[in-house]
């Protein structure tokens, strides 16, 4: 009972100053379907939904191409990009965190509407232990051989772009400049910087 109030505490309160009150056994887990299944039933009743907990679903889809992950509401589903098995596991992990916290924001919101990286999945995130976790899907699959090892993400279309060297400036979205703001640059579509591992 005291963890479940710690948690609404969490939930609404802007910037969580807690650290992960879910510290994942990153190491002990099995990485196959099962394991992961597995460990998001646990977070899911622990974290007070149990019909998430008896619900939800990971797999593998091979199909993907520059998604890392996805979330499924109401099927409660994940589905992870195969080539995460190729990276390092904390790719893998901060994916399964990043798609559980939207499934976990969703069961809470039940009707109603919200921001799919609004307040409710950043406190999700937060306690699910990536608590700066940005709304970015991609990881840099394709287009390894060019080394564009700097990725940047528009914080307001999600659109990433992919640079060989560093911006040293403000750059913001051009489509978001363009579409709201007459074209020229808004501090609002400014792009953030992404750190990924190539
Ligand atoms: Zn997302
Ligand atoms: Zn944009």
């Amino acid at each position: 009972m005291g963890r479940w109030f710690k948690q609404l505490e969490f939930r609404w309160s802007a910037r969580p100053a807690v650290a992960a009150v879910f510290p994942a056994p990153e190491v002990e887990v099995p990485t196959h379907d099962g394991g992961l299944t597995a460990w998001c039933n646990e977070t899911a009743k622990a974290l007070g939904l149990p019909e998430l907990s008896r619900r939800v679903r990971v797999s593998w889809n091979s199909r993907m191409r520059t998604t890392a992950g996805r979330a499924w509401w109401p099927d409660r589903l994940i589905e992870l990009n195969v080539k995460l098995r190729d990276l390092a596991p904390e790719e893998l992990w901060r994916t399964l965190k990043h798609e559980l916290a939207h499934l976990v924001a969703y069961e809470r919101a039940g009707r109603k509407r919200i921001d799919p990286h609004g307040a409710e999945w950043r406190a999700a995130c937060a306690e699910l232990g990536i608590p700066n976790e940005q709304p970015y899907h991609t990881l840099p699959f394709k287009g390894r051989r060019l080394k564009r090892n700097y990725a940047y993400v528009c914080p307001n279309c999600f659109e990433t772009i992919r640079r060989v060297k560093p911006i040293r400036r403000a750059v913001a979205c051009y489509a978001c400049c363009r579409k709201f703001n007459g074209g020229v640059f808004h501090a609002r579509f400014e792009l953030i910087e992404q750190k990924v591992k190539v």
